[in-house]
C-alpha cells in the first residue's frame, strides 16, 4: 500500500518534511510558463533554486522536451540521490515523472499538482508519459511518485475552462466507485472548503484503486471509463480550438453510458442521469463523420485492447464500472448516433 497523498496547507512545509525525510543530494523544479508565474511564488525559495520551464500545454508532451529536460537535469548536476519537482498539471506531472524515471536510470520525483484535473487524477498513480505522433501517452512507465502535495490554493489563478475539465474526472470517479459522491457534484461556487473535500474524496478514490492494482491488470482499468472514446476525441484534431482532455473524457463517458444502455447492463434512468449531468456542466459538441471515422479507425490503438478485441469499461450504474466488456464497431456507431440525436 503506498500512501503518498498529502493533503498540505502549506506546500513548502511539506516539501520541508519530504526533503528531511529523503536526504536528496540537490533537486530542480519543472514548471511551464503559467506554473511560473501564478504557482512558484508560493513555494520558499529554498526549492525554487533550479528551474527547468517548458512550454505550457499538450504539445510539450514530446520527447524533444524530454530532451530539454534531461539537458537542465544535467546542467545542474542532479544524481541518483536527487529530487524533481513537478510544479503544474497533467502535462508537468506527466512529462517530468517520465523525465525523473528515465535520468540516470531513474530518480526520484514528487508531484506539486495545480489543476483540479492533476489534483484529483494526472498526479496521482504512477502514470508517467509523453505523447508519440498522434498517439496519447504511447510511450511512458510506470514510477510512483514520492508524494503527491495537494493544496487547491493553486486553483484560485486555473482558467474556469480549467476548472470545469478537471471536473470531467471527479463526475468519472463518482460513476466508477461512489454513486454518494455523484449527488454532491454539480459545478457551482465553491469555498475553498468544499474544493478541499471535493478533491480529497475524488483523489482518494483515484489513489485507492491504483494502491490495490498499480499496474493495471483489472481493477485499475475502471479509471479508463470514459478514456476509450475519449482520447480519440481529444486526439482528434478538427480545427484549431483543440478540446481540454476532461471536455473529451465527459464526451467519451456519454458515449460509453450509451453503449453500455444498448448493451443491456444500465438503465435507462442511469443514463439519463449522466447524460444530464454531464451536458448541464460542459459543452457538448455532436462528433462528426469525419471524427467518427478516424475514432473507428484508431480504436485498435487502445492499450487496454487485446487479441483485437475492443475492451471497453462500461457503467453497470452509477457507483459500478464493468472492465473487459467487448464491443463491436457498429456498438460505436449507434452509440455514437444516439449520442448526437440527444445533443440535437
Ligand atoms: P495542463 O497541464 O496542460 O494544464 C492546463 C493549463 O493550465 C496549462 O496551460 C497550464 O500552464 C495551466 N495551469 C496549470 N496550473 C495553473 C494554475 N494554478 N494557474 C493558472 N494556470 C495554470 O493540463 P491538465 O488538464 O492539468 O492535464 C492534462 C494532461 O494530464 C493530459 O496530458 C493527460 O493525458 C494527462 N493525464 C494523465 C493522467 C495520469 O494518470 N498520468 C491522468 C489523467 C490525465
Amino acid at each position: 500500500m503506498n500512501d503518498n497523498l498529502i493533503f498540505s496547507n502549506s506546500v513548502s512545509i511539506s516539501l520541508k518534511h519530504l526533503f528531511e525525510k529523503g536526504e536528496f543530494s540537490a533537486s530542480a523544479i519543472l514548471v511551464d510558463e503559467n506554473t511560473e508565474k501564478n504557482c512558484l511564488h508560493l513555494l520558499s525559495d529554498r526549492f525554487t533554486k533550479n528551474i527547468i520551464k517548458i512550454p505550457s500545454g499538450e504539445s510539450s508532451k514530446t520527447i524533444s522536451h524530454c530532451e530539454m529536460i534531461w539537458e537542465k537535469m544535467t546542467e545542474f548536476k542532479l544524481d541518483r540521490d536527487s529530487l524533481l519537482i513537478n510544479l503544474g498539471g497533467g502535462v508537468i506531472c506527466d512529462i517530468g515523472g517520465f523525465c525523473a524515471s528515465t535520468f540516470k536510470r531513474g530518480i526520484r520525483f514528487a508531484n506539486v499538482p495545480t489543476t483540479l484535473l492533476a489534483m484529483t487524477d494526472a498526479a496521482i498513480g504512477g502514470k508517467t508519459g509523453i505523447n508519440f505522433g498522434k498517439y496519447k501517452n504511447h510511450i511512458g512507465a510506470f514510477n510512483i511518485a514520492e508524494a503527491v502535495i495537494i493544496n487547491p490554493v493553486f486553483l484560485e489563478t486555473l482558467e474556469t475552462r480549467q476548472l470545469r475539465s478537471g471536473y470531467g474526472e471527479v463526475l468519472k470517479h463518482a460513476i466508477i466507485a461512489d454513486a454518494e459522491l455523484w449527488e454532491q457534484l454539480h459545478f457551482s461556487e465553491k469555498t475553498r472548503e468544499d474544493w478541499e473535500q471535493l478533491i480529497e474524496g475524488s483523489a482518494k478514490i483515484k489513489s485507492a484503486i491504483v494502491n490495490r492494482d498499480y499496474k493495471e491488470e483489472g481493477l485499475r482499468k475502471k479509471l479508463n471509463f470514459g478514456h476509450s472514446i475519449g482520447h480519440l476525441l481529444e486526439s482528434y484534431q478538427f480545427n484549431d480550438d483543440p478540446k481540454f482532455h476532461g471536455e473529451a473524457i465527459a464526451e467519451g463517458m456519454i458515449i460509453e453510458s450509451f453503449l453500455a444502455y444498448q448493451m443491456y447492463l444500465l438503465s435507462e434512468k442511469e443514463l439519463g442521469s449522466i447524460c444530464n449531468r454531464i451536458s448541464a456542466i460542459f459543452e457538448l459538441n455532436a462528433v462528426s463523420d469525419d471524427c467518427q471515422k478516424y475514432v473507428l479507425e484508431n480504436l485498435n490503438q487502445d492499450k487496454k485492447n487485446k487479441s483485437n478485441k475492443n475492451l471497453f469499461v462500461l457503467p453497470k450504474k452509477i457507483g459500478e464500472v464493468l472492465i473487459d466488456q467487448e464491443v463491436k464497431l457498429d456498438d460505436i456507431k449507434m452509440a455514437i448516433s444516439n449520442y448526437n440525436d440527444f445533443l440535437s
